[in-house]
């Protein structure tokens, strides 16, 4: 299971430019998620020969408040906590404040390894910049400038040498003939609601999969003939276990969950429109290259109008995902569950259709003649040939010339028609552009 560092400090030291220093492709070329602009705060560093881990930039997660209770609000506070690793920030110009010993006396108490990052050190005596942290009493301290990038690889190094050890192999076996499903979404959502309907309606052929780190839990189950690995989540989990307390919403519990699932549905309520949250938790889900469903939960509450307002909110709303099936459910009646298991398996299927070398050419070559890439300034891109890249989600190598002038309009477009000519349902699609052969 991938590892967990929390990004912690408070604001303005320069968590989120740290956050997008480590979670940045360093291929430039590599174009991922045409069209989609928003605030990351969840991400994937993927050190070159080290192991990949989750970064969670908890600041983005508590939103604009300032100060103490926004610097380390409720959800921000429960993923510092679940983290395998908290990057505590600080910032070298303005020195240690107040409010930093303060969240460290927190962080001390939420008894995870901390690592103090020394921010915005460039152009000054590392010595110098950590003496000013010493009466912090942490032994461990890297100084970096995120804006420059200097640093990021040392403090990558001591991150990697911090996080627990890698599990042999998966901490279950996951058998290849289970798809593995993750019902993910904001809290009262109806994830159990819905979780617990299917494990009833198939009379509990369904098992409890122990899990052996954390309280990750999985639940296998057969449906019309098929076998299914329902991967944790807030409602397993409050299955699983009766007594517990009603279980919050877990950023970090969400992270593993996509990671290990192959289809992600994001459940949404109706009843109450997309939220902030829940184009989060769908922005995770892209970010991971999952295979999407969107569920839209709770439609038997609503009238005639109400269903016209909810379809144009979601369509409105969700234009990101645009080729994601959204697949309006009552978990409570169970109505549309079929529709929805149909998607997922369609989801599935696009996203791990393989593809041969020449029908992604030839795909290629059909789109340059319908439509030629642009010319900006007098020079245009071209386009040379292209080969498949690997699925999960789908991916393709364009090689070509002058590809820095290929604008994201006309990414658009490929993706858009390799979308169309593949039949590609449910799962994202990356193209890699590479210069010369
Ligand atoms: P956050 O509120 O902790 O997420 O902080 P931001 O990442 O938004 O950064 C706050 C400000 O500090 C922005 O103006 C950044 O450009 C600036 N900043 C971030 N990293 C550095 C750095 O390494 N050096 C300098 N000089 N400024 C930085
Ligand atoms: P979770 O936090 O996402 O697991 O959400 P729950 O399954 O606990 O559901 C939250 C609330 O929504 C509960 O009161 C459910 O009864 C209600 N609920 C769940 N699904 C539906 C549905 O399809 N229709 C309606 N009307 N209510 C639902």
């Amino acid at each position: 299971m991938m590892p967990v560092v929390a990004l912690v400090g408070r604001p303005n030291v320069g968590k989120s430019t740290l956050f997008n220093a480590l979670t940045r492709s360093r291929d430039a070329l590599v174009h991922d998620q045409p069209g989609v602009t928003r605030d990351r705060h969840y991400g994937i560093c993927r050190p070159e020969g080290g192991r990949a881990f989750s970064v969670v930039d908890t600041g983005g997660i508590a939103g604009d408040e300032e100060g103490l209770s926004g610097a380390t609000s409720r959800q921000a506070r429960q993923a510092a906590a679940e983290a395998d690793l908290v990057l505590f920030i600080t910032d070298a110009r303005e020195g240690a404040s107040a409010l930093d010993a303060e969240i460290l006396a927190w962080l001390r108490r939420s008894a995870r390894p901390v690592l103090l990052v020394v921010n915005k050190s460039e152009g000054l005596n590392v010595q110098t910049v950590l003496a000013e942290f010493a009466h912090f009493g942490l032994a461990d301290a890297v100084a970096v400038s995120s804006a420059h990038r200097q640093g990021i690889d040392d403090l990558i190094d001591e991150v990697l040498e911090r996080l627990p050890e890698e599990l042999p192999g998966p901490e279950v076996e996951d058998d290849p003939g289970r798809l593995r499903i993750a019902f993910i979404g904001r809290p009262n959502v109806g994830k159990s609601t819905l979780v617990n309907r299917l494990l009833g309606e198939e009379r509990m052929i369904a098992s409890d999969v122990p899990g052996t780190t954390r309280d990750s839990v999985a639940i296998d189950m057969e449906r019309d003939g098929r076998s299914y690995r329902l991967i944790d989540t807030a409602g397993l989990r409050r299955r699983a276990r009766v007594e517990e307390a009603v279980e919050k919403f877990s950023v970090v519990k969400t992270l593993q969950a996509i990671e290990r699932c192959q289809v992600a549905v994001v459940m949404v309520d109706a009843s109450e429109g997309v939220t902030d949250q829940d184009v989060s938790v769908l922005g995770y889900a892209l970010d991971a290259g999952r295979a999407l469903v969107v569920a839209v939960n709770k439609w038997d509450g609503l009238d005639d109008y109400q269903r016209s307002q909810a379809q144009a909110m979601l369509e409105r709303k969700l234009a990101f995902v645009e080729w994601a099936e959204k697949v309006r459910i009552s978990a409570l009646h169970g109505s549309g569950l079929r529709e929805l298991f149909a998607a997922i398996h369609r989801a599935h299927a696009s996203a791990t259709r393989e593809f041969g070398t020449a029908e992604v050419t030839r795909a290629m070559e059909v789109a340059v003649q319908s439509t030629a890439p642009p010319s900006v300034g007098g020079h245009a891109s071209k386009l040379r040939f292209a080969h498949p890249a690997g699925t999960n989600p789908p991916t393709f190598v364009i090689h070509g010339n002058r590809l820095r002038v290929l604008p994201d309009s006309y990414r658009r477009y490929l993706e858009n028609f390799f979308r169309k000519r593949f039949k590609l349902v449910g799962t994202p699609v990356r193209f890699i552009f590479k210069e010369g052969d």
